[in-house]
């Protein structure tokens, strides 16, 4: 990942330079409108009918007065009419599947990039994603896509149509009157410098707005998530202030930007207004001295008249452009980010055969200077349990980050059976892994598909069995639709310790041969802990586990304890060794439990210590 792509996600207000909307424009039209090539030449050929149904409209005129006023003929009494009304019928008939061709190949092009943005979003690092705020991604993941649709569609339609049917209609113009027609596009280039204005100001209010509405985004979702403190902590209308601020700010550049493209419109309508009033004043002059035709006059004040919407359009063309090109600089630049951590070329699958993990001298920065492990050489047996402890911020959860490669080592390595975990494949390594955190994170969805997350396809057996295993069964049954019960948004219908332990049968059902466990019950009361507790020593059975516990009382059984202060391991070895230590690791202890628990059966009475964050 290129640190110049992750900020260029919001790009600089004037970020899009001539140059580089032609490289957006370029890039857009070869990846998302070639697939829909053919359906883009039906609609244009369909536009193309339509413009040609505009420009005979106008030049109906001339011969309907001519025939009908000047000469009445009653020939064409029905005839013109007739005309008329086919000409009509084809432009609708044309515009009808134009539309509906080119709304197709629009929202196409918006789903192509969600689905496209999605998938970089999946596969990129941890690190580049902890950069941002999910609600100013989702934001933009809306929004951009729909914004760049509107450029595409509307410079086709703009090209398509509204060009052709202005050329068209310039060209009846001309025949039917070339001064009268020099005289009314005049006013063309002052319109073209008016545009070119506005779509400045256009520029700057857009990006500012799109700012701002992934700002709002943010505060929803934050706000929504957090609800139980903002209320706990009575900060209601401080969130609806705050909320209240940004939608007027987000407002204030909406406004902004509708000001300069409304303004389009007039303004385009006043020149035509005046070029038509110049063109009358000539026809009126000249037919006051010389013989002015009046069918030839009508069919050139048709045309002008209808050249009217076209040029509307495309005076606006160029500030939906101004939209759509600078979503699309920003959806680029997140679907340019390459990830960091892939599969190295060659990488083999890891097979785990015992599963004896080795951190060789592992160092770790997040980015900045300030090393989070330095130089950690620790070895896990196969099937033991070691747990690792230590004060927050001591480097715990990035050692487990980097066993699972959500980062990797700045120096030193990781190895599994002695495979270096960077030259193995990044889905292997991690479907060898359970793990379990704090939090765990249930989908709005049944229980059965949540324990069933890593392994879609177990059976209805496999995921009860799990569920048995881990102490959910039971409570899963009292659950209005049992297995098939919805858990609600962050599995919010359930309780911590449920929410735990389905956690844990998921970790079951997936059977992996290595264990992570990053404080799995340090936020679950003691009742609900010994539950989870009783479901965890089980899980843990036969699989390398590495524990992260704040309580101590939780791993007291561990083959070995890490203790860890500052990215360096300070002490190791069992739970009665490093009491006997006296060191770090007997301080910590001494200031969870009292003595008896230390020293005597540390089990059920410890489980209940109180909880005191080490
Ligand atoms: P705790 O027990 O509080 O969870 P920990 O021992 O697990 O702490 P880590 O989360 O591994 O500690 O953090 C180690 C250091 O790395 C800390 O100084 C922390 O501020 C820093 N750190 C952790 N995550 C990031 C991140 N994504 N970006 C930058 N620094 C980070």
């Amino acid at each position: 990942m290129s640190d110049s792509a992750a900020q260029n996600f919001t790009p600089p207000i004037d970020a899009l330079s001539s140059a580089g909307a032609a490289t957006l424009m370029r890039r857009l039209v070869l990846d998302y409108m070639r697939p829909h090539l053919w359906r883009i030449i039906l609609a244009l050929l369909l536009m193309a009918v339509a413009a040609a149904s505009t420009a005979m409209t106008a030049q109906l005129l001339d011969p309907a007065i001519k025939f009908l006023f000047l000469e009445k003929r009653p020939d064409m009494l029905v005839l013109i009419p007739l005309a008329v009304v086919a000409v009509m019928v084809l432009k609708a008939a044309a515009s009808y599947g134009e539309n509906i061709q080119m709304n197709y190949v629009g929202q196409r092009i918006v789903s192509d990039i969600q689905i496209r943005m999605f998938e970089h979003l999946m596969k990129a690092d941890t690190s580049w994603l902890r950069q941002y705020h999910s609600g100013k991604i989702i934001s933009h993941f809306l929004n951009d896509a729909v914004l760049m649709r509107e450029a595409v569609s509307r410079s086709l339609t703009g090209f398509g149509k509204d060009l052709l049917t202005l050329l068209l209609l310039i060209g009846v113009m001309v025949y039917q009157d070339a001064v009268m027609t020099g005289i009314a596009v005049i006013i063309l280039p002052v319109v073209v410098g008016f545009v070119r204005q506005l779509s400045r100001l256009m520029r700057k209010s857009v990006n500012r707005g799109m700012q701002e509405t992934g700002n709002l985004s943010t505060l929803l979702s934050e706000t929504l998530a957090g609800s139980r403190v903002v209320k706990a902590y009575g900060q209601e209308n401080h969130e609806i202030r705050r909320v209240t601020q940004s939608i007027n700010r987000r407002m204030d550049f909406i406004m902004r930007g509708v000001r300069a493209r409304s303004a389009a419109a007039p303004i385009t309508e006043a020149l035509t207004g005046v070029a038509i009033a110049a063109t009358i004043y000539y026809a009126g002059v000249r037919a006051q001295s010389e013989n002015m035709e009046i069918n030839h006059f009508a069919a050139f004040l048709g045309a002008a008249m209808l050249a009217y919407q076209p040029l509307k359009s495309l005076a606006t063309l160029s500030t939906a452009l101004q939209e759509g090109l600078a979503a699309a600089a920003r959806s680029f630049s997140v679907m340019d980010v390459k990830p960091a951590i892939t599969d190295a070329p060659g990488a083999t699958p890891l097979r785990v055969q015992q599963g004896r993990i080795h951190f060789e001298d592992v160092h770790f920065s997040y980015g900045d200077d300030d090393e989070a492990l330095r130089g950690i050489t620790m070895e896990i047996a196969p099937g033991q349990t070691v747990a690792l402890v230590g004060p927050s911020g001591a480097g715990k959860s990035t050692l487990l980050n980097l066993l699972a490669r959500f980062y990797d080592v700045s120096s030193g390595r990781v190895t599994i059976d002695g495979a270096d975990i960077r030259k193995v494949t990044i889905a292997s390594l991690r479907n060898a892994m359970a793990l379990v955190t704090q939090e765990p994170f249930l989908f709005d969805d049944t229980v059965r598909a949540n324990i069933a997350y890593g392994r879609p396809e177990a059976d209805s057996k496999d995921v009860e069995e799990a569920a048995r295993a881990a102490d959910a069964h039971e409570f899963i049954m009292s659950l209005p639709q049992g297995y098939l019960t919805i858990v609600g948004e962050a599995g919010m219908r359930l309780s911590g310790g449920q929410r735990q332990r389905l956690a844990v049968a998921r970790a079951m059902l997936k059977n992996a041969p290595i264990l992570l466990l990053d404080e799995a019950t340090s936020s679950l009361d003691t009742d609900s802990e010994r539950q989870v507790q009783g479901s965890l020593a089980r899980l843990r059975q036969g699989r390398t586990s590495l524990v992260i516990a704040h309580r101590l009382s939780t791993i007291i059984d561990a083959d070995r304890i890490y203790v860890i202060v500052d990215g360096r391991i300070v002490e190791s070895g069992s739970h009665r060794q490093l009491l006997a230590k006296d060191g770090v690791y007997a301080g910590l202890c001494r200031s969870q439990f009292d003595d008896a628990e230390i020293s005597g059966e540390a089990g059920t009475r410890a489980a209940r210590a109180p909880l005191t964050a080490v």
